[in-house]
């Protein structure tokens, strides 16, 4: 399998970065808004495979702020139970939702975070560095990858628009545009009657009942050609 492209709107200069140098580049400028002393905000990098978010967040938020955002914007299908934890997603020590990010993180520290015990998602959370900055509401987005280039499985030409969930749940190719949907509906009666979900911009796409975010949603869709 070839490596899909990853790359995102920084939210200062609007320039399309690689994921692989948006840390950098955000660092870039959030040095220079530097200039409210005492107030501290965490840059946090928080990945999925080629999916990303860059955060701002204020260190006097706790957790549960976190967690509330990263449910609107990538997770939430019917309020399953999630958890952060160090040292290891499932294995590592349980941090609470009331602890304040001032006492979470430090550079270079990582989270594991899971949304829900069954149908799991997993993402991992970096602290690059804080800033004296203020965060209006908590939790600033700063970038995030724009939807990934996904091809049709059957034609490999049309962005996919559908993903059938019993193929995914099997890990077989399942991706389909709206003409090959139409076509796979006529081979599988479990697409026809239920499994078909939409392509969205998160890493819990075919997962449970997960149908988009509820926040920054004109990025959530398929990608343009
Ligand atoms: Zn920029
Ligand atoms: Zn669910
Ligand atoms: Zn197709
Ligand atoms: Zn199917």
């Amino acid at each position: 399998m070839t490596k899909i492209k990853s790359e995102g709107r920084c939210h200062y200069c609007q320039q399309t970065v690689a994921k692989s140098s948006i840390s950098r580049h955000l660092e870039g400028h959030l040095g220079k808004l530097e200039q409210e002393p005492g107030k501290s905000a965490w840059h946090l990098r928080v990945e999925a495979g080629a999916y990303y978010l860059q955060l701002l967040m204020d260190g006097n938020a706790p957790l549960k702020k976190l967690d509330a955002f990263l449910r609107d914007i990538w997770l939430e299908c019917c309020g399953h139970m999630s958890e952060f934890t160090i040292g290891g997603a499932w294995s590592g020590q349980k941090i609470g939702m009331t602890q304040k990010a001032a006492d979470v993180f430090h550079e270079g520290i990582k989270l594991n975070y899971v949304y829900d015990f069954g149908t799991s998602t997993e993402l991992e959370i970096k602290a690059i560095r804080a800033h004296a900055i203020s965060v209006k509401g908590g939790i600033q987005l700063l970038s995030r990858n724009e939807p990934l280039e996904i091809y049709c499985h059957t034609c490999k030409k049309q962005p996919a628009t559908q993903i059938c969930t019993v193929h995914w749940a099997e890990g077989e190719d399942c991706m389909f545009c709206d003409d090959c949907t139409e076509k796979h509906e006529e081979a599988c009666e479990d697409a026809a009657d239920y499994a078909l979900m939409p392509i969205v911009n998160s890493p819990r796409m075919g997962e449970c009942g997960y149908e988009g975010g509820a926040i920054d949603v004109e990025r959530d869709g398929v990608f343009k050609v």
